[in-house]
């Protein structure tokens, strides 16, 4: 699939109207690596590092993750990766870990909730990260804030972790950025403030998606039922793009929707201008936004939204209407 776009693999993601969308590419294994120069993305916009934990028998040493993440830079040659902290719990268990039993995994003890309630993962995985930027720029964002003072502990982590690398005496990182997942519709509806104090925001929109509609993403039954661009989710979107806007804050999209180019389309016309998706897909995506004006989908997304009609017909008409690349 990456050869039929080869041709645009080098160039930008500009629509017809001049925007630009940056697009990076979601990776967790050193495997994932070599697609950063052949699919044409900017950079990781999302690196799962469980997949690290969860492809072992045994908790990583330290020693180990600063060697994997430091290869992971040295292969990113400079672009950006967004390392995200462990995501475990929910659908993803570590075999070595003490199986907790609880009725609602997704919705459970996960993630930075772990990672705050039992900081010593947290923190080996932060001075990982830290000594294996030595002198080169790091992201850092966490997983799952559902509430502004889980990204202030977590962040403080981040900072109590620095500290004592610079006493130590280690090499820095040359800069940092510490942003938060936005994966629960309770963090849409935080104080300014926060918006302030994240570095970045990047939407999981499959956590978002799932809790907004309560609809399992993993149950086969209920997991199509709603669509991403269904009127009250994409007013959700809105509020998130119109919210960041208003504070300055640098956002982004890393959702599987980030992957699929209707919904690629519509973010960007909603004012995405990053997202990150699984490397095969930048280039249909970018396919598709090269061609299109995203003014003109904007005007399209709101006459459907005003006459009640469905989005999704209204996009796929208008793309089908364009004149071929
Ligand atoms: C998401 O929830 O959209 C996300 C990017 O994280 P994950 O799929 O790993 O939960
Ligand atoms: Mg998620």
């Amino acid at each position: 699939a990456m050869e039929r776009y080869a041709s645009i693999r080098d160039e930008p993601a500009t629509a017809r109207c001049g925007t630009t969308i940056g697009l990076h590419m979601n990776a967790g294994l050193i495997a994932d690596l070599p697609s950063l120069p052949s699919s044409g993305a900017e950079g990781v916009g999302l690196f799962r590092t469980e997949l690290q934990f969860l492809v072992r028998n045994q908790m990583p040493k330290r020693g180990e993750l600063e060697s994997i993440y430091s290869h992971v830079m040295d292969s990113a040659r400079g672009k950006r990766v967004a390392f995200r902290t462990l995501d475990i719990g929910s659908d993803k268990v570590l075999s070595y870990m003490k199986p907790t039993d609880e009725p609602n995994p997704a919705m459970g003890w996960r993630a930075i909730r772990v990672g705050l309630d039992k900081p010593g993962v947290l923190r080996m995985q932060l001075q990982a990260l830290i000594r294996a930027a030595k002198g080169r720029p790091l992201s850092v964002m966490f997983p799952f804030i559902a509430d502004p003072r889980e990204f202030r502990a977590a962040r403080d982590e981040f900072d109590k972790a620095m500290e004592r690398e610079r006493i130590l005496g280690h090499l820095l990182p040359e800069s940092v950025e510490v942003g938060a997942m936005l994966e629960t519709p309770s963090l849409v509806f935080a104080n300014d403030s926060f918006f302030r104090e994240v570095d970045f925001l990047s939407v999981g929109g499959n956590d978002l998606k799932q809790f907004f509609f309560a609809a399992d993403r993993e149950n086969e039954r209920v997991r199509r039922r709603y669509d991403t661009l269904d009127v009250s989710f994409l007013n959700l979107l809105d509020t998130i793009v119109e919210r960041c806007r208003s504070n300055g804050t640098p956002l982004s999209f890393c959702g599987e929707d980030a992957g699929r180019p209707v919904e690629a389309l519509v973010l960007a016309a909603l004012g995405f201008r990053t997202l990150s998706m699984r490397p095969a897909s930048i280039g249909p995506v970018k396919h598709l936004l090269r061609r299109a004006h995203l003014g003109e989908v904007r005007g399209i997304i709101e006459a459907a939204r005003n006459r009640g009609h469905h989005v999704r017909e209204a996009v796929t008409d208008w793309i089908a209407a364009q004149p071929p690349a």
